[in-house]
């Protein structure tokens, strides 16, 4: 697959930016039952973009803090700094998170933050028959997880490779595996919030090249468990290149899938309350004496947790267009066809210059100049 770190695995498009192993696994070939279905085009215009939104992962180069603490009586369980992996992992990262709050017996648990790493936390917890409130500043909605791509990403920049802390990669292995076979449960729901959607990756030709940025790998560890990409003859597709990689990837549709895990949380019994934490020390006068901190880029300024590094992405969002069932990811432009929006995201031109910066307005150039590129690709699609 090509992405931000390594640039040859494209297949997982923004998964790309994902330390993907270093080569697309290779699939045995093709069968008849491979054959392509017909492909929509995409109408990528620029008076197509509907919206541009702005996120910021939040990366520490050691990978997520996860360790705990006391604040007054609370125990503190930390995670976040979940990177550009944040929706991936969540379920294996909270499934540990849980694990260490059980071990206080706990009747009762406060979640911090409602992103993807509160939300999966809280539903472990009610799940496990806890009593569960979320304290955030902002619903999902309007946090920066609703901003995010919304591909299966485990490692995308979720570390340094050579900063990474001691025995971390297991960590890493035993969290993916877990979210992997959790995302199991929310596939084939009305709404489609999980799915499995063929991506494109297209060349013409032009050699890429490594570009990791020092950002650890993974994704070899879990090779078994995520489809291969196969190499289709350019001219049975209608793609106007000369190389065409195909692969099977979990996307999440996540507006669909957060208003879903809300939706089960509050139907689990789960409260939700709008509160800014201002200091740590608040954490500790709760009535909940067991906390999970998943606050994300937010516990920089809460926790003064300067190890969080900002890493800039943007989003282009064409209109939706329901009957493109398939991603691409083409001249460092991903594409992700979702039920809210066609991502369009480029990242030569603004993912790739994302580190350490924590501007948060769109620039609407850079997503014009990405629209241009899928436009000048559809203009040559053999319909
Ligand atoms: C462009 C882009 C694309 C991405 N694509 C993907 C992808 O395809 N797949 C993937 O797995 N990951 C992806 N990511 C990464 C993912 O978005 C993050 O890892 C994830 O959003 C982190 O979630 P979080 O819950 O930790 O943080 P957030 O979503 O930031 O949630 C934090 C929560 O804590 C609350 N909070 C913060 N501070 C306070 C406070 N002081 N008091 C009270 N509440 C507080 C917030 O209000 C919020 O509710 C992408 C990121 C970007 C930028």
């Amino acid at each position: 697959m090509m992405g931000p770190d390594r640039r040859l695995t494209v297949l997982g498009g923004l998964a790309s930016l994902s330390a993907c192993a270093a080569q697309p696994r290779i699939g045995s070939g093709l069968s008849p039952a491979d054959l392509l279905p017909p492909l929509a085009p995409i109408r990528a215009h620029r008076d197509r973009l509907f919206d541009i939104t702005v996120c910021l992962r939040p990366f520490r180069a050691a990978g997520p803090r996860l360790d705990t603490e006391m604040i007054g009586d609370a125990l503190v369980i930390h995670n976040y700094g979940h990177g550009g992996s944040g929706w991936s992992l969540s379920w294996g990262s909270g499934t540990l998170a849980l694990e260490k709050a059980m071990s206080r017996g706990p009747k009762e648990i406060a979640v911090i933050g409602s992103g993807a790493l509160g939300l999966a936390a809280a539903t472990l917890a009610l799940r496990a028959g806890l009593s569960v409130t979320i304290y955030c500043k902002e619903l999902i909605q309007q946090a920066r997880s609703a901003r995010a791509s919304g591909l299966w990403t485990p490692d995308s920049r979720i570390a340094m490779a050579k900063d990474a802390a001691p025995g971390f990669g297991d960590t890493w292995e035993r969290m993916a595996r877990i979210s992997w076979k959790t995302y199991r449960d929310y596939l084939g729901l009305p709404g489609n919030p999980v799915e499995f959607r063929d991506r494109y990756s297209l060349s013409d030709g032009a050699t890429a090249q490594e570009d990791d940025q020092g950002f650890a790998a993974y994704a070899g560890r879990i090779d078994d468990l995520t489809p291969r990409s196969v190499a289709l003859p350019a001219e049975v597709t209608p793609f106007p290149v000369t190389g065409v990689r195909r692969t099977s990837t979990l996307q999440f549709n996540v507006h669909d899938y957060a208003h879903q895990l809300l939706g089960d949380i509050r139907a689990m019994g789960g409260k939700v309350v709008v509160r800014e934490f201002h200091d740590p020390g608040e954490f500790g006068q709760l009535k909940e004496k067991v906390v999970i901190n998943c606050t994300g880029y937010g516990a920089r300024a809460l926790m003064g947790d300067q190890t969080i590094v900002p890493v800039r992405g943007q989003i282009g969002w064409l209109i939706p267009q329901p009957e493109v069932t398939y991603g691409l990811y083409y001249r460092d432009v991903s594409v992700i066809s979702r039920s809210d929006g066609i991502v369009v995201q480029s990242l030569e031109g603004g993912d790739l210059k994302g580190f350490n910066n924590d501007h948060e307005v769109p620039d609407r150039a850079e997503s014009e100049a990405a629209v241009d590129v899928i436009e000048n690709l559809y203009a040559r699609f053999r319909a």
